[in-house]
């Protein structure tokens, strides 16, 4: 009786511990993206959801074009190396204005390859920009990145692109946020989720149709720093519509 609760204690201890060990998730070996729901039980919906991110967009609905919104006048703060992709941290107050709200620019960080394709093509290089509402609606921003030109904001960020996982640093030099978006911000629209866990849905997804370039050298810096892709699979479009704005 005994050693059967000893059993019964050990086995709710192990599962905690294998819980917490669980939020570790990772794009490789037994954290990887196809395991993410078994990590972890808040990360039920990167299996069970309907409306996950990222996809291949095709069949977009045209509409008006519609040109975002973006206002981006600060320079942002500091760049992390999450061990999941590179981030950089803003200073509060840049906007994107959608359906009559205010959505407050949070971060931006980068996948290698995109996460989003467009008519099956992949590219190099995504930026998601993510906002926030005061609801806490997330609306993201994706940018793609091709192999070209150098991109001279991209280059003042990397300078300081942290080696190790967990590190932060100081962006010193002054970074303007518009060079990393394309003059013409046409966009295709849907809705999705994170592309990473807990996979939460009901996310806004603006991806701009106009890539922007990188030297491979630049495209080469943040995946040596990676040491892996960090694009999660697609998934399903399961009756959802992309609108082309
Ligand atoms: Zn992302």
């Amino acid at each position: 009786m005994k050693a059967k609760l000893l059993a019964v204690v050990l086995a709710a201890f192990c599962s905690q511990a294998m819980a917490q060990e669980a939020a570790h998730w990772s794009y490789e070996g037994d954290a990887a993206p196809q395991n993410w729901s078994k990590l972890n039980p808040d990360f039920m919906l990167c299996e069970k959801g309907k409306n996950q991110s990222p996809i291949d967009i095709h069949g977009a609905l045209k509409t008006h074009s519609q040109p975002l919104n973006i206002s981006y006048k600060l320079a942002p703060d500091s760049i992390i190396n999450n061990g999941h992709s590179i981030q950089v941290n803003v200073k509060e107050g840049d906007v994107l204005t959608l359906d009559g709200d205010k959505f407050v620019l949070q971060q931006f960080h980068f996948h290698a390859p995109s996460e989003n394709t467009i008519d099956g093509k992949s590219f190099p290089l995504e930026a998601h920009f993510v906002h926030m509402d005061a609801n806490g609606e997330i609306a993201v921003v994706a940018v793609m990145f091709e192999t070209g030109k150098s991109n001279p904001e991209i280059e003042k960020i990397w300078q300081h692109i942290p080696s190790q996982t967990g590190q932060t640093a100081a962006l010193r030099e002054k970074v303007d946020l518009n060079g990393l978006l394309p003059k013409n911000l046409t966009h295709y629209r849907f809705s999705g989720s994170l592309t990473t866990p807990p996979c939460t849905e009901g996310v806004r997804w603006l991806v701009v149709k106009q890539p922007m370039t990188v030297t491979v050298q630049q495209l080469n810096a943040f995946t040596s720093v990676m040491h892996h892709a960090n694009n999660r699979p697609q998934q399903k479009l399961d009756g959802r519509v992309i609108v082309s704005e």
